[in-house]
C-alpha cells in the first residue's frame, strides 16, 4: 500500500512527488538481488495487474520500492509500525556509532536531536541498523537493506572501542586475553587472542554464536533463566558480547520492575539489578550514545534500585543516606535528560513523567 499511496502522489500531489522522486532508490545495486526480485513478483508485477492499470510503468514502481526502502524510517506512533519519508532527514549519513537520536511526536514527526555535544565539522548521523546488535548483524542488515559495506569507525575497529561486544574469551589456560577477528575484512576467516596469538577455528565462533542466538530467542522471560544463560554463555563469550548483554538487558527489567515488588526482591538480586544497570549503562553509553529509549530506561531502573538499596541501608543502620539518594536523583535526572522527547504513548513516556515525579520528591527529601 505504502507503494501505491506514493505513486498517487504524481497526480494528487506533485510536488511532493518531485522531491520523493529525486531521493536514492539504488535501484542499479538492488536490481537482480533476491530482495529485488520478490519485490518485483509481489509489487511490481503485483500493482498493475491488481489495479487494471498501466499509469506506472515496472520501472517506475520499482524505483519507488527503492525510495520508500532506502530512506524510510519506521515510526512506531501506529500499530504495526507505519513507514514514513523525511525529506531532510534522507539526507542523513549512516553510522553504526551515530550522534544523533531519533524520538517521534503523537502525530508521527520525526525529533532528531544530539544527546551529547557534537563537534564543529563533524558529519551528521543516525544509525540505519540497530547499535545494539552485534558487528556482523549490523552488516548483514545493512547490506541487504540498505545495499551497502558499513565502515564507519566503530565497524573498523574489532574492540568496538574497547568493548569486546563481539569478543570470545580465549581458550588458552591462564590467558585472560579476548578472541576477535584479526580485522573487519577477516570476519569470516581469522579470530585470535590479541594476548597470546591463539588461532581460533572459526566453525567453533560459528557453533557457539548459532546455540547462544538460538537459545536465547525463545527462552522463557524469568530472571533465573536470564542468570543460567549468562552462566552458561560466559564460559565462550565475555561479560559484555552482545548475546550476554541482551540477557542482562532482559534480567534488569524482570528484576522488581513494579515499585512494590522491587521492596520484596531479594537482596542478591537486588545487587545483581544494581550491578547490571551500572554495567549495561557504562557500556551502552560508550557503544550506543543514541540509544535514548535504552539507555533513559537503565537509568530509571537503576535510579529505583539505589532507592530501594537506600531504604534497605536506613532501615537496617542508622547511617545517614544522603549520599546515596544524591546518587539516585544523579541517575533519575539523567533518565529525563534522555527521555526528554519522548511523548506518553509510548512506555518510555510513561517512565519520562514517573520520573519527573521521583524527581521531585527525591528533591524534597533532600533539602529536608
Ligand atoms: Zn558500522
Ligand atoms: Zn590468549
Amino acid at each position: 500500500m505504502g507503494t501505491v499511496r506514493c505513486l498517487l502522489l504524481a497526480k494528487k500531489d506533485p510536488e511532493k512527488w518531485k522531491v520523493f522522486s529525486e531521493l536514492e532508490s539504488l535501484e542499479k545495486l538492488r536490481r537482480g538481488s533476491m530482495q529485488w526480485k520478490a519485490d518485483l513478483e509481489s509489487i511490481g508485477k503485483f500493482i498493475p495487474r491488481f489495479f487494471k492499470t498501466t499509469d506506472f510503468s515496472e520501472d517506475l514502481i520499482m524505483k519507488t520500492v527503492g525510495i520508500l526502502q532506502i530512506n524510510g524510517h519506521e515510526v512506531p506512533v501506529t500499530d504495526p509500525p507505519h513507514v514514513a519519508i523525511f525529506k531532510n532527514a534522507s539526507f542523513l549519513e549512516h553510522s553504526c556509532h551515530p550522534n544523533l537520536a531519533k524520538s517521534f511526536t503523537k502525530d508521527g514527526h520525526l525529533i532528531l536531536w544530539a544527546p551529547k555535544a557534537i563537534k564543529r565539522n563533524t558529519h551528521l548521523s543516525i544509525c540505519y541498523s540497530d547499535a545494539v546488535w552485534g558487528t556482523q548483524e549490523r552488516q548483514q542488515h545493512l547490506m541487504h537493506t540498505k545495499i551497502f559495506k558499513c565502515e564507519c569507525e566503530r565497524c573498523l575497529d574489532v574492540t568496538e572501542f574497547g568493548t569486546n561486544y563481539d569478543g570470545f574469551k580465549c581458550t588458552t589456560p591462564d590467558c585472560i586475553g579476548v578472541i576477535l577477528p584479526s580485522s573487519l575484512k577477516e570476519w569470516n576467516s581469522k579470530w585470535r587472542c590479541s594476548t597470546c596469538g591463539n588461532h581460533v577455528d572459526i566453525l567453533f565462533i560459528k557453533d557457539i554464536l548459532e546455540k547462544a542466538g538460538k537459545d536465547l530467542n525463545p527462552m522463557t522471560r524469568t530472571a533465573d533463566n536470564c542468570i543460567k544463560y549468562i552462566q552458561n554463555y560466559q564460559k565462550w563469550l565475555t561479560n559484555r558480547h552482545f548475546y550476554i548483554c541482551q540477557a542482562k538487558i532482559q534480567l534488569v527489567q524482570l528484576i522488581g520492575t513494579d515499585p512494590k515488588e522491587l521492596m520484596t526482591v531479594p537482596e542478591d538480586k537486588l545487587n545483581l539489578k544494581l550491578e547490571y544497570c551500572k554495567e549495561l549503562l557504562d557500556l551502552y553509553e560508550k557503544l550506543a550514545p543514541c540509544e535514548i529509549r535504552m539507555l533513559g530506561t537503565f537509568c530509571f531502573e537503576l535510579h529505583s534500585a539505589i532507592a530501594e538499596h537506600t531504604r534497605r541501608v536506613a532501615l537496617k543502620t542508622s547511617l545517614s543516606p544522603k549520599n546515596m539518594l544524591e546518587e539516585s536523583l544523579l541517575y533519575v535526572d539523567k533518565c529525563i535528560n534522555y527521555l526528554q522527547h519522548e511523548c506518553d504513548i509510548f512506555v518510555e513516556g510513561h517512565i519520562l513523567k514517573q520520573a519527573k515525579i521521583n524527581r521531585d520528591a527525591l528533591r524534597m527529601v533532600l533539602v529536608m
